[in-house]
């Protein structure tokens, strides 16, 4: 725990000089310096040298390889990018493939190790997973005939979950155990090899969601003991909008278990055009069709940029920007009515800071949509009083950090928000 004492501006670019990552914000593409940008953990900036790497990949690859090109490096791109994201989360090379989206991949896993797991009627998430992955649990249940139930475990504090309430709702019953390691909103996050462990123990298996820890923890899918996982790119980990999901299986659940969409991609040999399926013997089994090559490609450069600031250092930094964040909120917005909705202790907390108020809807429309010379900060909201504040230490200064939490503490003292609507845009 840091203890920070001053609340300059001046403090903050002292912090700024000594932040040895500091050089990696001039990997990304930031044109506007009156913009600060703290939804890192929606949709990453753009990395310079993905411009680059894309006109490559339209202009060489497709416009002049055409076809030829599947043979010359893109078949293989869904498992050689697998192997680089397996150094940011503590897999084996041949444990992640990167395809599909994110739900989608948790439809194939969960179908999967309830298959795995026949008599047991039980799946246990919480009450803060992200609510598309409990709609596909829901949407499993019912496809499977409604033989499984969903119990989602409680928090009693709306930030974090307690230990023994994850113990009381895993027992002998349970199939599956699948939670977002850290959760969208609170940012509390999970010691994943204690809630793993306590799963195998029972007998059930493991599904992680990784979106909102890929790219801002540390994470050791091997060490924890981890049976299955999966995550999106495009936040954290930079690879642009809608860029393909990956997954993690398991080494030796992969020719255990039996993903349910039995496409081509996944068959052992997909060009012998074979009228019947044989699954492919290795992580391949877990493909479906075609990849999206082009927005695949993106996240390329952009996970060789977080391979190369390394996570550690990068968690480091994270850690040290969050408590800053929430010490400037101590001082300045929890006197004007905000709470703090994020873990203050540093293990059970992600790379995001959730402020809440009662208005935060038109707090969050406010900072979006200053004109200059006020500074426009972007972040984003979620229901019903949260704006959550994506650290990404990438790019993200300590500078930035203090203009906005100042930003926030204006537009409440002077009442700024009183100007919007209440209601809800398309996406907040
Ligand atoms: C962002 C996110 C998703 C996104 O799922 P898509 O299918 O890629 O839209 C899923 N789960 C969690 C926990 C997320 O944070």
């Amino acid at each position: 725990m840091t203890n920070f004492i001053r609340t300059d501006i001046d403090f903050a670019y002292e912090l700024d000089a000594q932040d040895e990552l500091a050089s990696f914000r001039n990997e990304f593409v930031i044109d506007d310096p009156n913009l600060i940008y703290l939804d890192g953990n929606s949709l990453g900036r753009l990395p310079k040298r993905t411009a680059d790497f894309m006109r490559c990949a339209v202009e060489e690859e497709w416009g002049k390889r055409l076809i030829r090109v599947w043979n010359e490096g893109w078949i293989d791109t869904p498992t050689e990018l697998g192997a680089k994201i397996a150094k940011l989360v503590g897999a084996q090379a041949d444990e992640i493939l990167v395809t599909e989206a994110t739900s989608i991949n948790l439809f194939k896993l969960a179908v999967a190790a309830l298959r795995a797991r026949p008599d047991r009627p039980k799946i246990v998430s919480d009450v803060f997973n992200f609510p598309s992955d409990l709609y596909i649990m829901q949407g499993i249940i019912d496809l499977l005939g409604h033989r499984h139930r969903l119990e989602l475990i409680p928090s009693a504090d709306t930030v974090t979950i307690a230990p023994s309430a994850v113990a009381e709702a895993i027992d002998d019953d349970t199939a599956l155990v699948t939670l977002s390691h850290v959760v969208f909103k609170s940012a509390f996050m999970y010691n994943m090899a204690a809630v793993t462990k306590q799963a195998h123990q029972s007998g059930a298996l493991t599904l992680w969601d990784l979106s909102h820890s890929a790219g801002a923890v540390p994470i050791d899918l091997n060490g924890a003991g981890a049976d299955l996982a999966v995550g999106c790119t495009y936040k954290y980990l930079n690879g642009g909008p809608g860029s393909p999901a990956f997954l993690y299986v398991r080494k030796d659940l992969q020719t255990q278990l039996s993903q349910p969409m039995w496409g081509w991609f996944a068959a052992q040999n997909p060009f012998a055009f074979d009228l019947d399926y044989t699954p492919a013997a290795d992580i391949s089994r877990y493909r479906v069709g075609t990849p999206p090559m082009l927005s695949m490609k993106a996240v390329e450069p952009a996970i060789d940029i977080l391979l190369e600031a390394g996570m550690d250092r990068l968690r480091a930094k994270s850690l040290r920007q969050t408590e800053y964040l929430i010490f400037l909120a101590d001082r300045w917005l929890v006197p004007l009515g905000f709470t703090i909705g994020t873990p203050r202790q540093a293990s059970l907390r992600g790379s995001h800071v959730s402020i809440r108020h009662p208005e935060g809807y038109r707090i969050n429309r406010a900072l979006i949509e200053a004109e200059p010379p006020d500074v426009k900060v972007i972040p984003d909201f979620r229901e019903p009083d949260n704006i959550r504040l994506g650290i990404a230490p990438l790019y993200n200064t300590f500078a930035e950090i203090h203009r906005a939490v100042d930003r926030l503490r204006v537009i409440v003292e002077e009442e700024i928000y009183q100007k919007y609507s209440v209601e809800r845009l398309a996406v907040t």
